[in-house]
């Protein structure tokens, strides 16, 4: 039975129980961890791990290097895509160290270090103003949006623009939208106007035709590193040879170690060539010993995270899993029939096949346990629990 209450689930405004795609930052230690988590919660997020900074939508991007921007958006896809998009929109108008500007002056890219653009991920900055539905209908009031259209008109902080982002913007009714529709209309100079919607046919006719609209697919799957991608490629392979009993397992599992020891011998080499111990052979013994435990709590370090990195794609995979099972509602559809809606929330949409094919052999209390077991491990991992046999243990509860 799904219950209102579940992480995993909300309803709907017709009362039914739909997926959460915000499930993983429920799971309590990979929220704050994970970039899932600092994704969702542009608000409240501690900016780790992201080491890819998102990519803004191709439209915005030609209208940046043309100097054409649009006075105001409306950004459509899936909340995981829409609120990328609109934070990175906010980030490169903002940022004060951009690492691309064009020709014309225009910030391209975003550098995701400087003060700007770190208000942004956190939601404190002067220069955008977000608001997103409150009240205890889940509603944008006439308050917030008075709020906004003053706000755009004041003058920005150590920045060029001024950013207002409208998030779910079809839980705006009428009334205030009417606040609202002189300022959407004739913003002032050097501003920017961002609607988002997951839902843009319920948006209101009056606000959809004053904004430049602009589908936002896949942009959260263009974070997923060569890595990650590589690795869920041959997870999802193990997984799919259900046939070979778990000689599959334990041929990813052998992979698997074989690659993380190889990537332990690179960090070493590494730290050794950048330390003082590999050209200085006259060291006191004391500093010597000093310099060696510096050394190998960097490579602990590095090689940590390098390693938690790459579960964590694995974690990405299985959530897609248990997306697409809650999305058909427990009874999946052949991979044909995957609705684009579906396809722009998950992470691996080229795994699709076998996503659908895992998806329909597991249910989804399977399929949350899988993200769990792989959340357990990580926690295992950050201790000093035995890798391989944590890994092999994990490998072995995974419901294919
Ligand atoms: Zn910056």
């Amino acid at each position: 039975m799904l219950d209102s209450n579940d992480a995993g689930h909300y309803r709907d405004r017709k009362g039914n129980a739909k997926p959460n795609p915000e499930f993983c930052i429920c799971l309590p230690s990979l929220k704050n961890r994970s970039f899932i988590g600092v994704l969702m919660n542009p608000m409240e997020s501690n900016h780790e791990i992201n080491s890819n900074p998102a990519p803004l939508p191709e439209l915005i991007r030609k209208s940046l290097e043309r100097n054409r921007l649009a006075h105001a958006y409306l950004l459509t896809g899936s909340e995981l895509d829409v609120r990328l998009a609109a934070t990175s929109l906010s980030k490169t108008l903002h940022c004060s160290n951009p690492p691309l500007v064009s020709e014309s002056g225009v910030n391209l890219e975003f550098c995701d270090e400087c003060q700007q653009c770190r208000d942004v991920e956190r939601g404190r900055s002067p220069n955008t103003h977000w608001i997103r539905p409150s009240s205890r209908l889940r509603m944008i009031t006439i308050q917030q949006m008075r709020d906004l259209s003053r706000e755009i008109f004041l003058s920005p902080l150590g920045s060029p623009f001024k950013v207002g982002v409208v998030e779910s913007a079809e839980r705006m009714n009428r009334e205030a939208a009417n606040t609202f529709l002189k300022t959407l209309e004739e913003p002032p100079k050097k501003s920017v106007l961002i609607l988002t919607s997951t839902q843009p046919d319920a948006v209101l006719d009056t606000l959809v035709s004053r904004c430049q609209r602009v589908a936002c697919g896949g942009l959260g799957a263009s974070l997923v590193t060569e890595e990650q991608r590589k690795w869920t490629q041959k997870l999802a392979q193990a997984a799919m040879a259900n046939h070979e009993g778990l000689f599959a397992r334990y041929r990813f599992l052998g992979d698997l170690t074989k690659t993380l020891q190889e990537r332990r011998e690179i960090i070493q080499e590494e730290q050794m060539e950048a330390s003082p111990l590999s050209e200085d052979y006259e060291l006191e013994p004391a500093h010597r010993k000093k310099l060696e435990t510096e050394m190998n709590g960097i490579i602990e370090a590095e090689y940590r995270k390098s390693r938690e990195s790459l579960i964590q794609g694995l974690t990405y995979w299985l959530r897609d899993v248990w997306i697409a099972l809650e999305y058909s509602g427990n009874s999946v559809a052949l991979p044909a029939d995957i609705s684009p809606e579906l396809s722009s929330i998950l992470y691996f949409p080229e795994l699709a096949d076998s996503t659908h094919t895992l998806a329909g052999r597991i249910n989804s209390a399977q399929a949350r346990h899988n993200l769990e077991i792989l959340e357990k491990t990580q926690i295992r991992l950050s201790t000093n629990a035995d890798q391989n046999l944590t890994l092999e243990t994990a490998l072995l509860e995974l419901r294919f």
